[in-house]
């Protein structure tokens, strides 16, 4: 088994690092602890039309779609880089997971019509599943479709919808069987989000960020032609979704960068040394070189993780109890990463970027601390994931 990658993915790493350096000035970065308001909207919209003119936002989707006809290895490559160097984004929702469920289930006509909006960063997605009373248990959700005539006329709440106040469609699951086993009446549907009688309210962060929302269906019609795969068949569309949501690539890439973040801050002077350690190479507490040693050895276990993900895609296998161990792993990382960072800083590190000259690396811990928490319940909770992993890893019976 060879880990390395080839030549060709080396020097495209190199070109994505150039077009970084060229085209993300350092004010305009934007890591997970980030959620921007409108006007870093507008930066991720462009930025990210220039990534896809070059083909590069989806390097391993088919050039009919707007792809660069890459392999998938260059498509791990690309979002390593991309969140080590914490470029803006815009939509993972369609990127990184309608797109390859529509590849696998999508009709031709839909695959023309959704896949290019996407490859080109015209149009972004949000992921309508979570409701007030179904979340971990998401088969027993309740928004319902009901077809009428040529229509399915959607009622119904959805909740935590990332990025739905900005988003152009939303990919949701609606019960459109209620009589038949909760996990057999659910169909998977696309509905644009200015269909009348859709609506959305703002939901407020730890962070004080507003990123998710509340949604609200109120006799919302969509073409029949809008559901994809067969009715009552969306369970499985809607999970072979999630094992795309969490291979994990983004994440390990996005530890790293805070974590060398972290290396340099406390080589640079930073809290952590030694009594008159000062700054520059001076004597670095053991306790911290230590907790900054197994975070180095954590985020390559998770990049490893992550890699098996993408290499079982490569061979067009679905990735399942792997993208578990993945997403668990990785997200337990972003907390124990952003941890790290606020004790060694102290208190500097736990002031916010608003109180400017106080805050340790522009307050960014403060923030990642906080957003970090809902690393481990987005995308399936960490008891979910040991879950899966128990049932389809291990083979064990259901609790
Ligand atoms: C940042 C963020 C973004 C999100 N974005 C979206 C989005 O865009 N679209 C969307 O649809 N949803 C989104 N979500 C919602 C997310 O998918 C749900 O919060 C998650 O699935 C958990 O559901 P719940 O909040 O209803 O918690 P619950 O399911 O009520 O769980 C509560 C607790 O009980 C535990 N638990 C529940 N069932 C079990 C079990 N069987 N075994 C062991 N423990 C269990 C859970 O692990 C958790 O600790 C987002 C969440 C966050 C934090």
């Amino acid at each position: 088994m060879d880990y390395r990658f080839t030549d060709e993915e080396e020097s495209f790493r190199q070109e994505i690092r150039e077009f970084l350096r060229a085209e993300l000035p350092a004010g305009e970065e934007q890591g997970e602890e980030q959620e921007g308001g409108s006007e870093k909207w507008e930066f991720a919209r462009r930025f990210q039309k220039k990534l896809a003119a070059k083909g590069w936002l989806v390097p391993h989707w088919p050039k009919e779609y707007g792809g660069g006809a890459m392999g998938i290895m260059e498509q791990v490559v690309m979002r390593e880089e991309m969140s080590y160097g914490r470029a803006p984004l815009l939509d993972i929702f369609g990127v990184n997971m309608l797109g390859p469920v529509l590849m696998l289930y999508g009709t031709d006509e839909q695959k023309k019509k959704h896949l290019p909006g996407i490859s080109s960063a015209a149009v972004t997605w949000c992921q309508g599943y979570s409701e007030p009373q179904s979340g971990s248990d998401l088969a027993s959700l309740q928004t319902k479709a009901v077809k009428d005539g040529d229509d399915y006329v959607i009622n119904g709440q959805k909740i935590w919808t990332s990025n739905a106040h900005r988003a152009d469609w939303m990919f949701l699951l609606a019960r459109t069987d209620p009589k038949a086993p909760k996990h057999k009446g659910i169909s998977f549907l696309l509905t644009p989000t200015d269909t009348p009688g859709f609506s959305t309210r703002p939901l407020i962060n730890l962070a004080g960020q507003h990123g998710f929302n509340e949604v609200f269906f109120e006799d919302v019609r969509i073409p029949v032609s809008n559901l994809v795969a067969e009715e009552n068949r969306g369970w499985y569309v809607g999970a072979a979704l999630l094992d795309f949501e969490r291979s994990g690539i983004g994440s390990s890439g996005a530890s790293r960068r805070n974590l060398d973040d972290l290396v340099t801050y406390v080589k640079d002077g930073g809290r952590g040394k030694k009594e008159g350690g000062g700054s520059g190479n001076g004597a670095v507490k053991a306790t911290v070189r230590h907790r900054l040693a197994e975070l180095v050895i954590e985020t390559d276990v998770g990049r490893y993780l992550s890699y098996r993900v993408a290499s079982m895609q490569s061979k067009g296998e679905v990735p399942n109890y792997e993208a578990s161990v993945a997403k668990g792993y990785l997200s337990e990382l972003g907390q124990r990463v952003a941890g790290a960072g606020v004790n060694i800083m102290g208190l500097p590190g736990q002031v916010r970027p608003e109180s400017k000259k106080w805050a340790a690396l522009r307050g960014s811990f403060a923030m990642l601390y906080q957003v970090s928490m809902g690393m481990t319940i987005a995308g399936g909770t960490s008891e979910i994931q040991r879950n899966i992993i128990a049932q389809r890893g291990l083979g064990l019976p259901r609790g």
